[in-house]
Protein backbone atom coordinates (compact mmCIF):
# COMPACT_ATOMS: atom_id res chain seq x y z
CA UNK A 1 0.00 0.00 0.00
CA UNK A 2 1.25 3.60 -0.83
CA UNK A 3 0.97 6.47 -2.39
CA UNK A 4 0.69 6.15 -6.59
CA UNK A 5 3.14 7.94 -8.78
CA UNK A 6 1.65 8.07 -12.57
CA UNK A 7 5.28 7.82 -14.71
CA UNK A 8 4.91 8.87 -17.83
CA UNK A 9 7.36 7.67 -20.63
CA UNK A 10 5.18 9.70 -23.29
CA UNK A 11 7.42 11.66 -25.74
CA UNK A 12 7.35 15.22 -24.98
CA UNK A 13 4.87 17.34 -27.00
CA UNK A 14 7.63 20.00 -28.83
CA UNK A 15 5.86 23.24 -30.19
CA UNK A 16 7.58 26.11 -32.21
CA UNK A 17 6.38 29.48 -31.13
CA UNK A 18 7.95 32.62 -31.54
CA UNK A 19 9.36 34.77 -28.89
CA UNK A 20 9.81 38.61 -28.45
CA UNK A 21 13.62 39.77 -27.89
CA UNK A 22 12.94 40.99 -24.56
CA UNK A 23 12.29 37.04 -23.88
CA UNK A 24 15.53 35.58 -25.38
CA UNK A 25 17.49 35.69 -21.95
CA UNK A 26 14.79 34.45 -20.10
CA UNK A 27 14.72 31.27 -22.42
CA UNK A 28 18.30 30.86 -22.66
CA UNK A 29 18.62 30.66 -18.65
CA UNK A 30 15.33 28.07 -19.20
CA UNK A 31 17.84 25.54 -21.38
CA UNK A 32 20.44 26.09 -18.55
CA UNK A 33 18.50 25.45 -15.46
CA UNK A 34 16.54 22.16 -17.15
CA UNK A 35 19.99 21.00 -18.45
CA UNK A 36 21.54 21.48 -14.88
CA UNK A 37 18.99 19.35 -13.21
CA UNK A 38 18.84 17.22 -16.37
CA UNK A 39 22.39 16.62 -15.34
CA UNK A 40 21.78 16.19 -11.60
CA UNK A 41 19.03 13.70 -12.17
CA UNK A 42 21.68 11.54 -14.74
CA UNK A 43 23.85 11.28 -12.18
CA UNK A 44 21.60 9.57 -9.52
CA UNK A 45 20.37 7.62 -12.09
CA UNK A 46 24.02 6.69 -12.99
CA UNK A 47 25.49 5.70 -9.74
CA UNK A 48 22.03 3.80 -8.73
CA UNK A 49 23.21 1.87 -11.85
CA UNK A 50 26.66 1.58 -11.15
CA UNK A 51 25.48 -0.15 -7.94
CA UNK A 52 22.70 -1.97 -9.27
CA UNK A 53 24.25 -3.30 -12.70
CA UNK A 54 28.12 -2.59 -12.23
CA UNK A 55 29.93 0.17 -14.00
CA UNK A 56 30.77 -1.23 -17.43
CA UNK A 57 26.72 -1.34 -17.93
CA UNK A 58 26.02 1.92 -16.20
CA UNK A 59 28.16 3.55 -18.80
CA UNK A 60 25.64 4.70 -20.62
CA UNK A 61 24.42 7.06 -18.65
CA UNK A 62 28.22 8.94 -18.40
CA UNK A 63 27.92 9.15 -22.45
CA UNK A 64 24.70 11.04 -21.66
CA UNK A 65 25.93 13.28 -19.23
CA UNK A 66 29.04 14.24 -21.62
CA UNK A 67 26.20 15.52 -24.25
CA UNK A 68 24.71 17.99 -21.59
CA UNK A 69 28.14 18.95 -20.87
CA UNK A 70 28.85 19.69 -24.82
CA UNK A 71 29.71 23.55 -24.58
CA UNK A 72 29.77 23.67 -28.42
CA UNK A 73 26.22 22.39 -28.62
CA UNK A 74 25.05 24.07 -25.54
CA UNK A 75 26.44 27.37 -27.15
CA UNK A 76 24.95 26.76 -30.46
CA UNK A 77 21.81 26.24 -28.74
CA UNK A 78 22.15 29.16 -27.17
CA UNK A 79 22.84 31.44 -29.78
CA UNK A 80 20.25 30.16 -32.29
CA UNK A 81 17.40 31.01 -29.83
CA UNK A 82 18.49 35.05 -30.59
CA UNK A 83 18.91 34.30 -34.06
CA UNK A 84 15.71 32.81 -34.96
CA UNK A 85 13.84 34.11 -31.81
CA UNK A 86 12.36 30.62 -30.94
CA UNK A 87 11.78 28.76 -27.89
CA UNK A 88 13.65 26.86 -25.95
CA UNK A 89 12.38 23.58 -26.55
CA UNK A 90 12.25 23.72 -30.28
CA UNK A 91 15.55 24.97 -30.90
CA UNK A 92 16.44 21.95 -28.47
CA UNK A 93 15.39 19.09 -29.60
CA UNK A 94 16.00 20.60 -33.83
CA UNK A 95 19.80 21.05 -32.51
CA UNK A 96 20.00 17.64 -30.87
CA UNK A 97 17.91 15.53 -33.58
CA UNK A 98 20.89 17.19 -36.02
CA UNK A 99 22.95 14.74 -34.27
CA UNK A 100 20.44 12.06 -34.13
CA UNK A 101 20.02 11.85 -37.81
CA UNK A 102 23.79 12.08 -38.53
CA UNK A 103 24.27 9.22 -36.66
CA UNK A 104 21.25 7.73 -37.85
CA UNK A 105 22.78 7.74 -41.26
CA UNK A 106 25.69 6.29 -40.58
CA UNK A 107 26.12 2.59 -41.66
CA UNK A 108 27.71 1.51 -38.08
CA UNK A 109 25.23 0.00 -35.87
CA UNK A 110 27.19 1.08 -33.12
CA UNK A 111 26.13 4.69 -33.95
CA UNK A 112 22.25 4.08 -34.70
CA UNK A 113 22.44 2.87 -30.56
CA UNK A 114 24.14 6.19 -29.55
CA UNK A 115 21.05 7.63 -31.41
CA UNK A 116 18.74 6.30 -28.75
CA UNK A 117 20.83 7.94 -26.07
CA UNK A 118 20.76 10.99 -27.57
CA UNK A 119 17.34 11.41 -28.17
CA UNK A 120 16.80 10.28 -24.80
CA UNK A 121 18.77 13.59 -23.52
CA UNK A 122 17.29 15.15 -25.14
CA UNK A 123 13.59 14.14 -23.96
CA UNK A 124 15.12 14.73 -20.79
CA UNK A 125 16.04 18.40 -21.18
CA UNK A 126 12.69 19.30 -23.15
CA UNK A 127 10.70 17.61 -20.38
CA UNK A 128 12.77 19.53 -17.78
CA UNK A 129 11.93 22.84 -19.84
CA UNK A 130 8.60 22.15 -19.68
CA UNK A 131 8.89 21.29 -16.05
CA UNK A 132 7.43 17.64 -16.39
CA UNK A 133 8.05 15.70 -13.38
CA UNK A 134 10.32 13.21 -13.57
CA UNK A 135 10.58 9.45 -12.27
CA UNK A 136 14.16 10.00 -11.46
CA UNK A 137 12.69 13.02 -9.22
CA UNK A 138 10.74 10.50 -7.15
CA UNK A 139 10.60 11.12 -3.17
CA UNK A 140 9.66 8.83 -0.96
CA UNK A 141 8.01 5.18 -0.82
CA UNK A 142 5.63 4.96 -4.45
CA UNK A 143 3.81 3.01 -6.40
CA UNK A 144 4.78 3.05 -9.62
CA UNK A 145 1.69 3.03 -12.19
CA UNK A 146 2.86 3.29 -15.67
CA UNK A 147 1.87 2.19 -19.22
CA UNK A 148 3.86 -0.27 -19.76
CA UNK A 149 7.70 -1.43 -17.71
CA UNK A 150 10.46 -2.71 -19.14
CA UNK A 151 13.12 -4.72 -17.64
CA UNK A 152 15.69 -1.78 -17.90
CA UNK A 153 12.60 0.27 -16.07
CA UNK A 154 12.68 -2.24 -13.62
CA UNK A 155 16.04 -2.01 -12.46
CA UNK A 156 16.65 1.37 -12.55
CA UNK A 157 13.62 1.77 -10.70
CA UNK A 158 14.10 -0.90 -7.93
CA UNK A 159 15.16 1.49 -5.29
CA UNK A 160 14.18 0.80 -1.70
CA UNK A 161 11.54 3.53 -1.70
CA UNK A 162 9.19 1.24 -4.61
CA UNK A 163 6.38 -0.24 -3.07
CA UNK A 164 4.76 -1.76 -6.29
CA UNK A 165 4.19 -1.50 -9.84
CA UNK A 166 0.61 -1.23 -11.82
CA UNK A 167 1.02 -0.86 -15.58
CA UNK A 168 -1.51 -1.36 -18.15
CA UNK A 169 0.21 -3.50 -20.16
CA UNK A 170 2.36 -6.55 -19.54
CA UNK A 171 1.89 -10.29 -18.45
CA UNK A 172 3.00 -12.57 -15.71
CA UNK A 173 5.49 -13.75 -17.87
CA UNK A 174 6.85 -10.68 -19.31
CA UNK A 175 10.50 -10.26 -18.40
CA UNK A 176 9.72 -6.92 -16.37
CA UNK A 177 7.58 -9.06 -14.32
CA UNK A 178 9.90 -12.01 -13.72
CA UNK A 179 12.53 -9.44 -13.04
CA UNK A 180 10.26 -7.36 -9.85
CA UNK A 181 9.12 -11.07 -8.51
CA UNK A 182 13.07 -12.00 -8.40
CA UNK A 183 13.92 -8.38 -6.86
CA UNK A 184 10.68 -9.19 -4.60
CA UNK A 185 8.68 -6.01 -5.53
CA UNK A 186 4.96 -6.40 -6.04
CA UNK A 187 3.88 -6.25 -9.25
CA UNK A 188 0.50 -5.80 -10.90
CA UNK A 189 0.77 -5.85 -15.03
CA UNK A 190 -2.20 -6.03 -17.88
CA UNK A 191 -4.50 -3.67 -15.75
CA UNK A 192 -5.48 -2.05 -19.17
CA UNK A 193 -6.75 1.44 -18.16
CA UNK A 194 -4.88 1.69 -14.79
CA UNK A 195 -2.83 4.56 -16.15
CA UNK A 196 -6.32 6.26 -16.85
CA UNK A 197 -8.27 5.99 -13.48
CA UNK A 198 -4.71 7.02 -11.04
CA UNK A 199 -3.51 9.97 -10.85
CA UNK A 200 -0.25 11.06 -8.92
CA UNK A 201 -0.49 10.89 -5.14
CA UNK A 202 -4.16 8.83 -4.63
CA UNK A 203 -3.70 6.31 -1.86
CA UNK A 204 -3.23 2.44 -4.14
CA UNK A 205 -2.88 -0.65 -2.79
CA UNK A 206 -1.42 -3.98 -5.11
CA UNK A 207 -2.15 -7.34 -4.38
CA UNK A 208 0.29 -9.24 -6.43
CA UNK A 209 -1.63 -12.20 -5.22
CA UNK A 210 -5.08 -11.54 -6.82
CA UNK A 211 -3.50 -9.43 -9.18
CA UNK A 212 -5.24 -6.46 -8.47
CA UNK A 213 -5.05 -2.84 -7.90
CA UNK A 214 -7.49 -0.87 -5.00
CA UNK A 215 -7.70 3.40 -5.57
CA UNK A 216 -8.20 5.40 -2.68
CA UNK A 217 -9.37 2.38 -0.89
CA UNK A 218 -11.44 2.37 2.00
CA UNK A 219 -11.38 1.63 5.87
CA UNK A 220 -13.16 -1.99 5.21
CA UNK A 221 -10.85 -2.28 1.97
CA UNK A 222 -7.59 -1.29 3.79
CA UNK A 223 -8.11 -3.65 6.69
CA UNK A 224 -8.99 -6.98 4.60
CA UNK A 225 -5.87 -6.47 2.70
CA UNK A 226 -3.71 -6.37 5.57
CA UNK A 227 -5.09 -8.68 7.47
CA UNK A 228 -4.17 -11.25 3.97
CA UNK A 229 -0.76 -9.32 3.93
CA UNK A 230 -0.48 -10.94 7.52
CA UNK A 231 -1.71 -14.19 6.98
CA UNK A 232 0.88 -14.50 3.75
CA UNK A 233 3.44 -13.18 5.98
CA UNK A 234 2.95 -15.59 8.48
CA UNK A 235 2.43 -18.40 5.97
CA UNK A 236 5.76 -17.22 4.42
CA UNK A 237 8.03 -17.56 7.79
CA UNK A 238 6.58 -20.67 8.29
CA UNK A 239 7.86 -21.85 4.85
CA UNK A 240 11.65 -21.01 6.25
CA UNK A 241 11.92 -24.05 7.97
CA UNK A 242 11.80 -26.21 4.56
CA UNK A 243 14.98 -24.17 3.76
CA UNK A 244 17.34 -26.75 4.71
CA UNK A 245 15.18 -29.77 3.73
CA UNK A 246 15.44 -31.53 0.39
CA UNK A 247 12.47 -31.81 -2.21
CA UNK A 248 11.51 -35.59 -1.52
CA UNK A 249 8.05 -36.59 -1.94
CA UNK A 250 7.32 -38.74 1.17
CA UNK A 251 7.54 -41.72 -1.04
CA UNK A 252 11.23 -40.32 -1.79
CA UNK A 253 10.69 -39.52 -5.41
CA UNK A 254 13.60 -36.75 -5.53
CA UNK A 255 12.70 -33.46 -7.44
CA UNK A 256 16.56 -31.39 -8.33
CA UNK A 257 14.78 -28.08 -6.87
CA UNK A 258 16.55 -24.82 -8.08
CA UNK A 259 16.69 -21.26 -8.88
CA UNK A 260 16.50 -18.57 -11.67
CA UNK A 261 18.21 -15.61 -11.40
CA UNK A 262 20.15 -13.16 -13.65
CA UNK A 263 22.84 -11.62 -11.78
CA UNK A 264 25.43 -12.66 -9.41
CA UNK A 265 24.05 -11.23 -6.18
CA UNK A 266 20.82 -13.21 -6.33
CA UNK A 267 22.35 -16.67 -5.57
CA UNK A 268 23.01 -16.01 -1.47
CA UNK A 269 19.21 -15.58 -1.24
CA UNK A 270 18.64 -18.37 -3.71
CA UNK A 271 20.86 -20.27 -1.42
CA UNK A 272 18.98 -18.78 1.88
CA UNK A 273 15.46 -20.32 0.17
CA UNK A 274 16.60 -23.09 -0.08
CA UNK A 275 17.85 -23.70 -3.75
CA UNK A 276 19.69 -27.02 -5.15
CA UNK A 277 21.51 -24.96 -7.60
CA UNK A 278 20.62 -22.62 -9.91
CA UNK A 279 18.48 -23.72 -12.81
CA UNK A 280 18.64 -20.84 -14.97
CA UNK A 281 21.10 -18.16 -15.07
CA UNK A 282 19.58 -15.68 -18.02
CA UNK A 283 22.91 -14.44 -18.99
CA UNK A 284 21.07 -11.31 -20.70
CA UNK A 285 20.78 -10.02 -17.41
CA UNK A 286 24.69 -8.37 -18.47
CA UNK A 287 23.78 -6.69 -21.74
CA UNK A 288 20.86 -4.78 -19.61
CA UNK A 289 21.67 -0.72 -19.84
CA UNK A 290 25.09 -1.14 -21.66
CA UNK A 291 26.64 -0.61 -25.14
CA UNK A 292 28.22 -3.18 -27.17
CA UNK A 293 29.45 -7.04 -26.11
CA UNK A 294 30.76 -7.33 -23.14
CA UNK A 295 34.39 -9.09 -23.45
CA UNK A 296 35.12 -12.50 -22.29
CA UNK A 297 37.23 -11.13 -19.45
CA UNK A 298 33.43 -9.39 -18.05
CA UNK A 299 31.45 -11.89 -18.91
CA UNK A 300 34.10 -14.51 -17.20
CA UNK A 301 34.65 -12.52 -14.09
CA UNK A 302 30.91 -12.29 -13.82
CA UNK A 303 30.07 -16.15 -14.64
CA UNK A 304 33.01 -17.33 -12.03
CA UNK A 305 31.67 -15.27 -9.51
CA UNK A 306 28.07 -17.55 -9.99
CA UNK A 307 30.14 -20.62 -10.45
CA UNK A 308 31.84 -20.38 -7.22
CA UNK A 309 28.79 -19.09 -5.17
CA UNK A 310 26.82 -21.73 -6.45
CA UNK A 311 29.38 -24.06 -5.69
CA UNK A 312 29.19 -27.61 -5.03
CA UNK A 313 25.91 -27.46 -6.39
CA UNK A 314 25.25 -26.99 -9.85
CA UNK A 315 24.37 -23.61 -12.20
CA UNK A 316 23.00 -23.83 -15.50
CA UNK A 317 23.97 -20.71 -17.72
CA UNK A 318 21.72 -19.93 -20.83
CA UNK A 319 23.54 -18.52 -23.59
CA UNK A 320 22.05 -14.75 -24.39
CA UNK A 321 18.31 -14.80 -25.35
CA UNK A 322 18.13 -11.72 -26.79
CA UNK A 323 15.49 -10.32 -28.87
CA UNK A 324 11.37 -10.98 -28.31
CA UNK A 325 10.73 -9.00 -25.31
CA UNK A 326 14.30 -8.12 -23.97
CA UNK A 327 16.88 -6.63 -25.44
CA UNK A 328 16.34 -6.09 -29.18
CA UNK A 329 19.47 -7.50 -30.56
CA UNK A 330 19.80 -4.63 -33.52
CA UNK A 331 18.55 -1.45 -34.62
CA UNK A 332 16.36 -2.56 -37.09
CA UNK A 333 12.74 -2.77 -36.43
CA UNK A 334 11.15 -6.24 -36.52
CA UNK A 335 7.57 -6.49 -36.47
CA UNK A 336 7.39 -9.23 -34.73
CA UNK A 337 9.75 -10.17 -32.83
CA UNK A 338 8.81 -13.31 -31.02
CA UNK A 339 8.36 -14.95 -34.48
CA UNK A 340 11.89 -13.09 -35.07
CA UNK A 341 15.64 -12.69 -34.71
CA UNK A 342 16.07 -14.06 -31.38
CA UNK A 343 17.83 -16.27 -28.75
CA UNK A 344 20.17 -19.09 -30.12
CA UNK A 345 19.04 -17.87 -33.87
CA UNK A 346 21.17 -14.39 -32.84
CA UNK A 347 23.44 -16.32 -31.83
CA UNK A 348 24.77 -18.70 -34.44
CA UNK A 349 24.70 -15.98 -36.77
CA UNK A 350 27.15 -13.76 -34.63
CA UNK A 351 29.99 -15.82 -34.31
CA UNK A 352 32.49 -13.71 -32.20
CA UNK A 353 29.58 -13.15 -29.74
CA UNK A 354 28.78 -16.47 -29.24
CA UNK A 355 31.87 -17.68 -29.03
CA UNK A 356 33.21 -15.01 -26.88
CA UNK A 357 30.36 -16.06 -24.19
CA UNK A 358 31.32 -20.21 -24.71
CA UNK A 359 34.84 -19.05 -23.47
CA UNK A 360 33.96 -16.89 -20.84
CA UNK A 361 31.35 -19.71 -19.40
CA UNK A 362 34.15 -22.76 -20.23
CA UNK A 363 36.95 -20.91 -18.37
CA UNK A 364 34.05 -20.86 -15.66
CA UNK A 365 33.39 -24.31 -15.60
CA UNK A 366 36.93 -25.78 -13.62
CA UNK A 367 34.99 -26.68 -10.70
CA UNK A 368 32.86 -28.91 -13.40
CA UNK A 369 29.50 -27.57 -11.61
CA UNK A 370 28.69 -25.74 -14.32
CA UNK A 371 26.45 -26.52 -17.41
CA UNK A 372 25.38 -24.73 -20.44
CA UNK A 373 21.98 -24.13 -22.05
CA UNK A 374 20.83 -23.40 -25.26
CA UNK A 375 18.02 -20.84 -25.82
CA UNK A 376 14.88 -20.68 -28.80
CA UNK A 377 16.41 -24.10 -29.98
CA UNK A 378 13.28 -25.00 -33.09
CA UNK A 379 15.98 -27.70 -34.61
CA UNK A 380 17.90 -30.37 -34.41
CA UNK A 381 20.70 -29.15 -36.59
CA UNK A 382 20.56 -25.43 -34.42
CA UNK A 383 21.72 -28.16 -31.24
CA UNK A 384 24.39 -29.15 -33.57
CA UNK A 385 25.82 -25.88 -34.90
CA UNK A 386 25.66 -24.72 -31.13
CA UNK A 387 27.73 -27.78 -30.12
CA UNK A 388 30.05 -27.31 -32.89
CA UNK A 389 30.54 -23.80 -32.15
CA UNK A 390 31.34 -25.37 -28.26
CA UNK A 391 33.88 -27.56 -29.91
CA UNK A 392 35.62 -24.42 -31.42
CA UNK A 393 35.74 -22.76 -28.14
CA UNK A 394 37.19 -25.67 -26.05
CA UNK A 395 39.72 -25.79 -29.40
CA UNK A 396 40.84 -22.23 -28.37
CA UNK A 397 41.13 -22.58 -24.93
CA UNK A 398 43.49 -25.36 -25.40
CA UNK A 399 45.54 -23.85 -27.74
CA UNK A 400 45.60 -20.77 -25.15
CA UNK A 401 46.35 -23.41 -22.54
CA UNK A 402 43.49 -22.26 -20.21
CA UNK A 403 41.72 -25.17 -18.05
CA UNK A 404 37.89 -25.90 -18.52
CA UNK A 405 35.38 -29.05 -17.73
CA UNK A 406 36.02 -31.00 -20.95
CA UNK A 407 32.90 -33.35 -20.46
CA UNK A 408 31.01 -30.11 -19.53
CA UNK A 409 26.77 -30.95 -19.61
CA UNK A 410 24.91 -29.08 -22.15
CA UNK A 411 21.45 -29.15 -22.32
CA UNK A 412 18.49 -27.12 -24.35
CA UNK A 413 15.17 -25.57 -23.51
CA UNK A 414 12.63 -26.89 -25.09
CA UNK A 415 9.98 -23.53 -25.57
CA UNK A 416 9.15 -23.87 -29.25
CA UNK A 417 6.82 -26.47 -30.37
CA UNK A 418 9.08 -27.69 -33.20
CA UNK A 419 11.82 -28.92 -30.25
CA UNK A 420 8.79 -30.12 -28.29
CA UNK A 421 7.85 -32.80 -31.31
CA UNK A 422 11.74 -33.61 -31.82
CA UNK A 423 12.10 -33.62 -28.22
CA UNK A 424 13.33 -37.35 -28.09
CA UNK A 425 15.97 -36.68 -30.95
CA UNK A 426 17.09 -33.63 -29.66
CA UNK A 427 17.39 -35.06 -25.86
CA UNK A 428 20.21 -37.56 -28.12
CA UNK A 429 22.33 -34.72 -28.72
CA UNK A 430 22.50 -33.65 -25.40
CA UNK A 431 22.38 -34.20 -21.00
CA UNK A 432 18.96 -32.58 -20.30
CA UNK A 433 15.72 -30.61 -21.52
CA UNK A 434 14.45 -27.63 -19.41
CA UNK A 435 10.86 -26.89 -20.68
CA UNK A 436 10.89 -22.85 -21.14
CA UNK A 437 6.67 -23.04 -20.12
CA UNK A 438 6.28 -19.31 -20.97
CA UNK A 439 7.56 -19.13 -24.45
CA UNK A 440 6.23 -23.11 -25.33
CA UNK A 441 2.47 -21.99 -23.90
CA UNK A 442 2.79 -18.78 -25.99
CA UNK A 443 4.06 -20.37 -29.46
CA UNK A 444 1.68 -23.36 -28.96
CA UNK A 445 -1.62 -21.31 -28.40
CA UNK A 446 -0.37 -18.29 -30.56
CA UNK A 447 -0.88 -16.02 -27.35
CA UNK A 448 1.57 -13.54 -26.77
CA UNK A 449 2.93 -13.83 -23.55
CA UNK A 450 2.91 -9.72 -22.90
CA UNK A 451 -0.70 -8.75 -24.71
CA UNK A 452 -2.80 -7.62 -22.08
CA UNK A 453 -5.60 -8.11 -24.38
CA UNK A 454 -5.27 -11.98 -24.89
CA UNK A 455 -3.77 -12.75 -21.76
CA UNK A 456 -7.10 -14.84 -20.52
CA UNK A 457 -6.13 -17.25 -23.47
CA UNK A 458 -2.53 -17.67 -22.37
CA UNK A 459 -3.43 -20.93 -20.77
CA UNK A 460 -1.25 -22.72 -19.19
CA UNK A 461 -3.71 -26.00 -17.97
CA UNK A 462 -5.06 -26.10 -21.55
CA UNK A 463 -4.75 -29.91 -22.00
CA UNK A 464 -2.41 -29.42 -25.59
CA UNK A 465 0.26 -27.53 -23.66
CA UNK A 466 -0.17 -30.26 -20.59
CA UNK A 467 0.26 -33.12 -23.25
CA UNK A 468 3.42 -31.26 -25.34
CA UNK A 469 4.81 -31.53 -21.78
CA UNK A 470 4.14 -34.85 -20.90
CA UNK A 471 5.43 -35.70 -24.49
CA UNK A 472 8.89 -33.98 -24.03
CA UNK A 473 9.25 -35.57 -20.19
CA UNK A 474 8.98 -38.90 -22.24
CA UNK A 475 10.95 -38.32 -25.04
CA UNK A 476 14.18 -37.34 -22.47
CA UNK A 477 13.52 -40.49 -19.95
CA UNK A 478 13.03 -42.68 -23.42
CA UNK A 479 16.94 -40.90 -24.03
CA UNK A 480 17.76 -41.53 -20.39
CA UNK A 481 18.08 -38.03 -19.43
CA UNK A 482 16.79 -35.67 -17.10
CA UNK A 483 13.71 -33.05 -17.99
CA UNK A 484 13.09 -30.21 -15.55
CA UNK A 485 11.10 -27.05 -16.62
CA UNK A 486 12.38 -23.34 -15.71
CA UNK A 487 9.29 -21.41 -17.40
CA UNK A 488 7.01 -20.01 -14.51
CA UNK A 489 4.78 -22.58 -14.42
CA UNK A 490 7.32 -24.55 -12.51
CA UNK A 491 6.50 -22.06 -10.14
CA UNK A 492 3.04 -22.15 -9.54
CA UNK A 493 1.74 -23.55 -6.89
CA UNK A 494 -1.01 -24.99 -8.97
CA UNK A 495 1.27 -26.82 -11.26
CA UNK A 496 3.50 -28.43 -8.96
CA UNK A 497 1.64 -31.64 -8.14
CA UNK A 498 0.86 -32.01 -11.93
CA UNK A 499 4.62 -31.53 -12.76
CA UNK A 500 5.60 -34.42 -10.59
CA UNK A 501 3.27 -36.76 -11.16
CA UNK A 502 3.92 -36.06 -15.07
CA UNK A 503 7.90 -36.94 -14.20
CA UNK A 504 9.56 -33.80 -14.22
CA UNK A 505 13.08 -34.31 -12.98
CA UNK A 506 13.33 -30.79 -12.11
CA UNK A 507 11.93 -27.40 -11.13
CA UNK A 508 13.58 -24.56 -11.24
CA UNK A 509 11.86 -21.60 -10.19
CA UNK A 510 12.07 -17.92 -9.03
CA UNK A 511 13.15 -18.24 -5.51
CA UNK A 512 10.77 -16.26 -3.86
CA UNK A 513 8.84 -19.40 -4.25
CA UNK A 514 10.75 -22.01 -3.35
CA UNK A 515 10.35 -22.76 -0.42
CA UNK A 516 6.25 -22.85 -0.67
CA UNK A 517 7.23 -25.67 -4.01
CA UNK A 518 9.15 -27.45 -1.58
CA UNK A 519 6.62 -28.11 1.14
CA UNK A 520 3.76 -29.34 -1.79
CA UNK A 521 6.72 -31.82 -2.83
CA UNK A 522 7.25 -33.20 0.27
CA UNK A 523 3.83 -33.28 0.97
CA UNK A 524 1.82 -35.49 -1.63
CA UNK A 525 3.16 -38.64 -2.45
CA UNK A 526 4.34 -39.51 -5.87
CA UNK A 527 2.12 -42.07 -7.01
CA UNK A 528 -0.51 -40.09 -5.46
CA UNK A 529 0.87 -37.51 -7.78
CA UNK A 530 0.89 -39.92 -10.66
CA UNK A 531 -2.63 -40.71 -10.11
CA UNK A 532 -3.27 -36.90 -10.21
CA UNK A 533 -1.61 -36.09 -13.16
CA UNK A 534 -3.13 -39.29 -15.48
CA UNK A 535 -6.83 -38.28 -14.25
CA UNK A 536 -5.82 -34.52 -15.66
CA UNK A 537 -4.42 -35.62 -18.94
CA UNK A 538 -7.83 -37.19 -19.72
CA UNK A 539 -9.58 -33.95 -19.38
CA UNK A 540 -10.00 -31.27 -22.23
CA UNK A 541 -10.27 -27.83 -20.53
CA UNK A 542 -8.43 -25.41 -18.71
CA UNK A 543 -10.99 -24.64 -16.18
CA UNK A 544 -12.07 -28.64 -15.57
CA UNK A 545 -8.03 -29.21 -14.98
CA UNK A 546 -7.83 -25.85 -12.36
CA UNK A 547 -10.91 -26.63 -10.93
CA UNK A 548 -9.90 -30.48 -9.93
CA UNK A 549 -6.51 -29.00 -9.34
CA UNK A 550 -7.72 -26.40 -6.97
CA UNK A 551 -9.91 -29.13 -5.03
CA UNK A 552 -6.78 -31.69 -4.60
CA UNK A 553 -4.51 -28.51 -3.28
CA UNK A 554 -7.76 -27.37 -1.08
CA UNK A 555 -8.28 -31.08 0.28
CA UNK A 556 -4.47 -32.23 0.54
CA UNK A 557 -2.96 -28.61 1.58
CA UNK A 558 -5.36 -26.41 2.69
CA UNK A 559 -2.75 -23.83 4.18
CA UNK A 560 -1.30 -22.80 0.63
CA UNK A 561 -2.81 -19.93 -0.54
CA UNK A 562 -4.89 -20.20 -3.59
CA UNK A 563 -6.37 -17.72 -5.50
CA UNK A 564 -10.24 -17.65 -7.75
C1 LIG B 1 10.67 -19.63 -20.81
O1 LIG B 1 10.43 -19.28 -21.96
O2 LIG B 1 9.89 -20.34 -20.14
C2 LIG B 1 11.90 -19.22 -20.14
C3 LIG B 1 12.25 -19.70 -18.97
O3 LIG B 1 12.67 -18.29 -20.77
P1 LIG B 1 12.37 -16.71 -20.79
O4 LIG B 1 11.23 -16.44 -19.85
O5 LIG B 1 13.64 -16.07 -20.36
O6 LIG B 1 12.03 -16.48 -22.21
MG1 LIG C 1 11.98 -18.44 -23.15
Amino acid sequence: MGTAYLYSKHVPHIEMKTIAESDVEAEQQRVRTANARSEKELQKILAFAEQKLGSQSAKIFEAQIMILNDTILMGSIEKRIAKELKNAEYIVGDEINKYKRMMLASPDEYMHERARDVEDVMHRIVRNIQDQKLFSRLEGASIIVSESLLATDTVIFSRNQILGYAADLGGVTSHAAILSRSLRIPAVLGLRNVTKNVRTGDSVAIDGYAGTIAINPNAQTIEQLEKKAERLKAFEEQLTAFAPLVADTPDHKHIELSANIEVPEEVDYARAQGAAGIGLYRTEGTLLARQGDPSEEEQYEEYKKVAEATFPHPVIFRTFDIGGDKLAPGEYHEENPFLGWRGIRVSLDRPEMFLTQLRALLRASTKKNVRIMFPMIAKVSEVRRAKEFLKLAKNELKARGLHFDARIKIGVMIEVPSAAIMAEEIAAEVDFLSIGSNDLIQYLLAVDRDNAAVAPLYQQFNPAVLRTIKAVIDAGHRKNIWVGMCGEMGGDPIATILLVGMGIDELSVVPTVLPEIKKIIRTIKYKDAVRIADKVLTLHTEDEIREYLASVIKKQLPDIPLED
